[in-house]
């Protein structure tokens, strides 16, 4: 099984822009996905789903 570290940086898998702003997916190392919402302007706020337990956000 491969170990994530902070070293490694995880690979943007997938980005595109929806109505309550961008999602960026990302794999990290270890095989774990992640998803990032930004929203698109001020008033919104920043979801992240499934970060990685072993690298600190
Ligand atoms: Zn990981």
């Amino acid at each position: 099984m491969t170990q994530c570290s902070t070293e490694q940086r995880p690979t943007i898998v997938s980005r595109h822009l929806t109505s309550d702003g961008l999602v960026v997916w990302t794999r990290c190392a270890c095989g774990r996905l992640r998803m990032d919402l930004v929203p698109d302007g001020p008033g919104g706020s920043r979801l992240t789903a499934g970060p990685c337990p072993h690298v600190p956000s």
